[in-house]
Order: C-alpha cells, then structure tokens, then sequence
C-alpha cells in the first residue's frame, strides 16, 4: 500500500494526522504524573463520547474481541442463560464467547440482511428469561444496524441486562449509553474512535458492576478480571497511580487526542456528519446500480456501506478499485462472502474521500466491462 493510498475499510480507520503525531511524544512511566492525569482525562471523555457521564469506563490493552470477551466473562457465571440477537458475523462470535464462559445461549437471529422483529425479541425474552442479551449495533458483516433504543427499552422491560457491541459504531452512530439504561456498551479504538489498533474500551453501568460484585464464581479469565482492572481504572480516575498490567501508554496518549477532537467537533454535530457522508456514499452506489445488503434504508449503517458485486463482476474488483488507490473490503458474511464488498467510512472521513472511492469504483467497474444501469438507482431504495 502507497502512504498515498486511501484506507476505506470498515476498521482499521484512515487516522488523523494529530492522531498519529500523539503518538510520537516521549514515551512517560504508567504511573508517572503526567500520564496519571492524562489517562485521567481520557476515562472523564470516553464517559462524553459513550454518552454515559456515570457510567465506569475501562481501557484496556486489545482489540475489539478482547472487550467482548471481556464483558462476557465478567457477567456470565456458567449456566446463566443469555440471548443473542443476530445480525450477522460479529454477533456470532458473541455467541461463542458466551458458550465458552458457560452461558446457555439461545440465538435469534436476523435473515441476512435484515434484523430481527421487535415481536419476535420480545417473545423470546419472555420465553428464555436471560440474563443478558447481546445486541451487535453495525454487524460489519452486513452493514445492518439494530434499533439499539428499542431493543434496550424490551431488554430492560424483561430484566435482562443489555450488552451492545457498539465497535462499528461508538463516535460514528447515535448511542445513548445513560439514557437508553444500556448496561454495558463496548468498542476499539481502531474503527470510529480513530486510533490505531490495540485498545479496547468499555462503559460499565453501576447496575452491572453490582452484579458483578454480587459473582458467586470467580470470573475464567485471569487478564480481564474486572476484580483485577477495576481498582486501577478507580485509581487513574481520581488521578491515583496503580497497577495491575501496563496499560497501552502511547496508544492512551493517542486517544486521549482524539477524543479531544471528537468532543471538539461535537457528538450530534459528528453523528450527523457520518449521516451526510453516508447518505451520499449510499446514494452513489445506487447511481452505480449496485445494491446493498441491508434490505431496508432504515435499517443500514452510517459508519460502512455493503454494496452487492453486479452480476457478471467478482471480487476481483477489489483488487482493480485499489490500482485506482483506493482500498476497501471483501465480504465476511459466510452466507455471502463472494457476492458483496465493505466501505467503511467512519472517523475523519471526508467528502473527498467518499468521491474518490466512488470514482475508484466506477472506473474499477468500467475495466471489468460493467455499466451502469440507468435505471436503476431510484433514490428511495437500496
Ligand atoms: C471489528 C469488530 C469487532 C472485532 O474487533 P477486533 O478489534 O477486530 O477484535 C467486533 N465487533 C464488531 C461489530 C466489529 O466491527
């Protein structure tokens, strides 16, 4: 890949060049003031950016699996029943993580591309009685997103305690950790938060810490033990050295600039932009005559876009759309993988870049002998 290339892949992100140069600053002791105090800030703006000014933030050294596992082993003691609400890859993968930590899962699960009926969630809740249900905000899969609020409000209603993998879609799609009472929202810090690879966070609810607290059994995982990381997050956030395992010291100091900027800019202001890019992405890929997999507007993400190959194209288009400079994703869905490519376009991207990635595909499309239908592209669908 040239310096000059164009990262669009639903994470890792293009990362701001603020970003990237926070990076290079001398590197300070965990426990050395400076870094006390900002590590400190950095869990006061992971609570703005989470939009739960209550919530108890953890930051951790891993990536996006970690802070679901995490969440996991940290909730479920073995034979606690817990419902997944699938949309696709990511939300499977929860539902191993569960059964390795004990859970009796039960899955409902979303045809591709679509989520599943509110009716159908509520009528399993009242059957399995969970525990916990897993909610995936964007499966990166598919480019669906779920109505978090809702889902959260039927969770809530039937006493389970809601989960959100929110890794496609904290700081890039409207999610009100606090006020939708979701008890556990998590992420990394390479997709809209804008940070290179290697953190994972999470926002903890005072219920869930309770229940945490209330275990009968110790929790499997020795590294993500909230007993072993919770007096040390507690410590950072009254400006207290501590220690348990080094902490990601450069990679703090990156976010720590970049949720700078994401508060800068402002959470509506910023879910509102993703809306705009987002739209204008999608409605050129209609223009193109590609459809996507989310079967409804509605119901498609504003962080990534899953555009269907047209027919007669493979996914050797990919690997053209990047001699134009651009790189996107291939599928992940098993059901689909062959049919349909990811963008993702989330973080410091610009219109500019929605353009050249557009114009990259269509001159990708044009070398494979493909033309756009004119008419298709009707601006209500997908
Ligand atoms: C990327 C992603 C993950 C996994 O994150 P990693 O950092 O790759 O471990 C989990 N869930 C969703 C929704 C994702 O998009």
């Amino acid at each position: 890949m040239s310096e000059r290339d164009l990262l669009m892949i639903p994470g890792p992100i293009n990362f701001d060049p603020g970003v990237l140069r926070a990076l290079g600053a001398p590197t300070a002791g965990h426990t050395a003031p400076e870094f006390v105090a900002l590590f400190s800030q950095t869990l006061d703006m992971v609570r703005k950016v989470f939009l739960a000014p209550n919530g108890m933030p953890f930051v951790l050294a891993g990536s996006g699996t970690l802070a679901m596992d995490t969440a996991v082993c940290n909730m479920i003691e073995p034979g606690d029943r817990a419902l997944v609400i699938a949309t696709g890859y990511f939300s499977d993968r929860m539902a191993t993580i569960l059964e390795r930590y004990g859970a009796e899962v039960t899955i409902a699960r979303a045809d591709v591309g679509d989520v599943v009926p509110l009716d159908r969630v509520e009528a399993e809740l009242k059957r399995v009685k969970p525990k916990m249900m897993t909610l995936t905000h964007v499966d990166t899969s598919t480019g669906v997103a779920v109505d978090v609020h809702a889902l959260a409000q039927l969770g809530r209603a039937h006493n389970a305690l809601v989960i959100v993998d929110g890794v496609c879609s904290v700081a890039g799609m409207e999610l009100r950790q606090e006020e939708w009472d979701v008890d556990i929202v998590l992420t990394a810090s390479q997709k809209a938060i804008g940070v290179p690879p290697g953190l994972a966070l999470l926002v903890v609810s005072a219920r869930a810490l309770e229940m945490f607290k209330a275990r009968k059994k110790p929790v499997l995982s020795y590294y993500s033990d909230w007993a072993n990381w919770l007096p040390v997050m507690q410590a950072y956030d009254a400006r207290k050295p501590a220690y348990f395992g080094t902490p990601a010291v450069k990679l703090v100091y990156a976010l720590h600039e970049s949720l700078r900027q994401i508060i800068a800019e402002g959470m509506d202001e910023r879910i509102a932009r993703h809306k705009k890019i987002s739209d204008a992405f999608k409605a050129g890929i209609r223009a193109l005559g590609l459809k996507q997999v989310p079967v409804r507007a509605e119901i498609a993400a504003t962080t990534m876009t899953a555009p269907y190959l047209p027919d007669g194209i493979d996914a050797k288009l990919i690997g053209k759309i990047r001699e134009y400079g651009v790189v996107v994703a291939g599928g992940l869905h098993p059901a689909i993988r062959e049919k349909y490519f990811r963008v993702g376009h989330m973080g410091v991207v610009s219109f500019a870049d929605i353009h050249a990635t557009l114009s990259a595909i269509d001159r990708a499309l044009r070398d494979l002998g493909y033309r756009a239908s004119a008419t298709l592209g009707a601006p209500e669908k997908l």
